[in-house]
């Protein structure tokens, strides 16, 4: 193992459930994950990366004979147990292919919110990148429940962007970002190019676009943009079944709805 300098910049790649598994299904997105593993694939020489990825859930509920996401907490920690195994089989095929090494980091909020977890965690993941290995991070839903029940893991992965002092947080779902209201209802709703401050407003259409996205909906997604934004860590909520999403977000192509941090004055 070759250890290369850590200087390259940081992006904060998080895949929400419904990139993973078909939701109506349960059948795994393989052509989504493939063109997504492709892209990361790509830019991996001038960014390094960090994965957070849900989906855990998704992916064990086939053994569990359950159709949809189960309603009991612990049925769905039991489901997540199951999957994330699955997760880091799947993840570990895709990236193999393409000469890539991972690891999974599992990690809660509870933990990285002392001191001594924070700096564990930094550590591990610096360390991971320092080896060129890319880390892909999910909440251990055996020990907290925080994602499970509200972010879809939208937080989780603002935290790690702090962690990692990340240069963007990059939040993929199935919408091509943030719309004043839920565009598969109303045609006449507008795409957020740019968000330079959260308002009342934002907040609103976030709340209206809340059944766009399979768990978290768009407000979790929001305050996700918020704590990054507080770390000057600017955020892009995209389409990532897009085919060239992410690569065009590394070449600087406008895509999805970006937020920007505060200008310093
Ligand atoms: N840790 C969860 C999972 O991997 C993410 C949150 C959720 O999907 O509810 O499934």
């Amino acid at each position: 193992m070759i250890l290369v300098a850590a200087i390259k910049n940081t992006y904060v790649i998080k895949l929400g459930t419904s990139l993973i598994t078909d939701i109506e299904t349960n059948e795994i997105r393989i052509d989504t994950l493939n063109n997504i593993t492709d892209q990361i694939a790509r830019i991996k020489e001038k960014k390094n990366i960090v994965i957070v990825s849900s989906g855990a859930i998704g992916l064990g509920l086939k053994t569990l004979n359950l159709k949809k996401r189960p309603s009991l907490m612990p049925e769905k920690q039991a489901a997540a147990a199951i999957g994330q195994n699955k997760l880091m089989n799947l993840y570990e095929k895709l990236f193999n292919k393409r000469h890539i090494t991972i690891a999974q980091v599992l990690i809660t909020k509870d933990g990285i919110s002392n001191k001594k977890g924070y700096v564990n965690a930094k550590n591990t993941i610096n360390t991971l990148l320092k080896y060129d290995i890319i880390p892909i991070i999910n909440e251990n839903d055996t020990m907290a429940t925080e994602e499970i029940q509200f972010g879809d893991n939208d937080n989780l992965a603002a935290y790690v962007a702090q962690i990692v002092d990340a240069e963007m947080l990059i939040l993929l779902t199935d919408t091509d970002g943030l719309y004043t209201k839920d565009p598969t209802i109303h045609a006449d709703a507008i795409k957020f190019e740019i968000i330079e401050e959260i308002t009342t407003e934002v907040n609103i259409s976030a709340s209206k676009s809340n059944g766009l996205c399979s768990v978290g909906g768009m407000s979790s997604k929001i305050e996700a943009a918020k704590r990054a934004l507080e770390q000057n860590i600017p955020v892009i909520i995209a389409n990532g079944y897009g085919k060239d999403t992410i690569e065009n977000i590394a070449n600087g192509i406008s895509c999805g709805t970006i937020f920007l941090p505060k200008k310093e004055e």
